[in-house]
C-alpha cells in the first residue's frame, strides 16, 4: 500500500508530499513539531500532544489555521489510512512559504503536514543490558534563547550532541546547560535514582516536559516512589543507583555507563526495569 501523507488538508501519495523551498521552516527552521507513538491501532496521548503543539506554536507567535480537535482528527485519519497498528507519527507546523527574508508574517499561511509511519526502536538487546552514553560538549541553548518547553524545528543543538555521541559509537549523549547542570539528552529526558527517590531536571534546566516523563512520573507515583525535579550534576549522574532516559521513540531506556562511569551494578536497576513494565502496561491500555 502507498504511504499516504497528510498535506494541508488532503491525504495525498508520498510522491506527490512536496513544498515549496521557500518554506521558512526549512529556511529557518522555523516551526513546531510533535512525534507521537500508536499503539494497538490507538494514537497514543494525542491530547497531551497536541497541547504541547499549540503552546509551542503560541510562544513562537504562529497561528495553526485549524482547531485543536481537527488536527487531531486529522492525525487519527492519517494513522487509519496507512493501516498502522504500532507506529509514529510525526506532526508538524511550519510558518509556510515567504520570501528568503527572517520576516516570519510575510508568510500568509502555516503549512501543515502529517506522517505516520512505522518505528524505528532501538534493538531489544539494549532495554535489557542498558546503554552507554556520554557527555555532551556542545552546550545545551540557553534557555532564555530558546525555550526549552517549545519543540520547534530548531534541532541543530540537539543534533551537534547527537554527533558527538555516534563519534562516540553510543547512541546518546547527555546535554549540560550554560551552569553546567544537566538539562536532556539528545532526544530524550533525563531520570536518576538515588536511595529510592527519583530526580529530574526541571525545564528551566533546559529541558523539553516530555510526555513520556510525564507519565513515567505518574505511575513512579502510584508505586509510591517520591519523584523530586531538581538541577542534576555530572556528579549526581555518576554515582546513580540508577539512570534511565524516556521518550517517546525510546520509551524507558536504562543507562549503564556515563563517561566510562559504571552506573550501579552494570544492568538496568529494579526500578528501571519496573517503570518499563508500567509503561508498557499503560500504553497497552492494561494500566492505571
Ligand atoms: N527532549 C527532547 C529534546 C526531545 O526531542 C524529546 C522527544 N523526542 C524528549 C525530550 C522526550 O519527550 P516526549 O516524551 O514527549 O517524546
Amino acid at each position: 500500500m502507498a504511504q499516504k501523507i497528510w498535506l494541508d488538508g488532503k491525504l495525498v501519495d508520498r510522491e506527490d508530499a512536496k513544498i515549496t523551498v521557500f518554506d521558512h521552516g526549512l529556511l529557518y527552521g522555523d516551526g513546531v513539531f510533535e512525534g507521537i507513538r500508536v499503539y494497538d491501532a490507538r494514537v497514543f496521548e494525542l491530547d497531551a500532544h497536541i497541547k504541547r503543539l499549540y503552546e509551542s506554536a503560541k510562544s513562537i507567535r504562529l497561528d495553526i489555521s485549524m482547531s485543536k480537535s481537527a488536527l487531531a482528527g486529522a492525525v487519527s485519519q492519517t494513522v487509519e489510512a496507512n493501516g498502522i497498528a504500532e507506529g509514529y507519527v510525526r506532526l508538524v507546523v511550519t510558518r509556510g512559504e515567504g520570501d528568503l527574508g527572517l520576516d516570519p508574517f510575510i508568510c500568509k499561511s502555516s503549512c501543515i503536514f502529517i506522517i505516520a509511519d512505522n518505528i524505528q526502536l532501538y534493538p531489544e538487546e539494549l532495554y535489557e543490558k542498558g546503554m552507554k552514553l556520554i557527555s555532551a560538549t556542545t552546550v545545551r541553548n540557553h534557555p532564555l534563547a530558546i525555550p526549552p518547553q517549545a519543540k520547534t524545528l530548531n534541532y541543530l543543538n540537539n543534533i551537534l550532541a547527537k554527533i558527538e555521541a555516534l563519534d562516540n559509537d553510543v547512541p546518546e549523549a547527555i546535554m549540560y546547560n550554560h551552569e553546567g547542570y544537566v538539562a536532556e539528552a539528545s532526544g530524550d529526558n533525563v531520570l536518576i535514582v538515588k536511595d529510592g527517590v527519583i530526580y529530574t531536571p526541571p525545564a528551566e534546566a533546559g529541558a523539553l516536559p516530555g510526555i513520556t516523563q510525564g507519565i513515567v512520573v505518574k505511575l513512579a507515583k502510584q508505586e509510591n516512589i517520591q519523584v523530586v525535579e531538581k538541577n542534576l550534576t555530572r556528579f549526581d549522574l555518576y554515582v546513580a543507583d540508577e539512570f534511565f532516559l524516556t521518550g517517546t521513540a525510546a520509551e524507558v531506556i536504562g543507562i549503564v555507563e556515563v563517561d566510562k562511569r559504571v552506573i550501579g551494578d552494570g544492568r538496568p536497576g529494579p526500578i528501571t526495569r519496573l517503570l518499563r513494565k508500567k509503561f508498557f502496561e499503560y500504553a497497552h491500555g492494561k494500566g492505571a
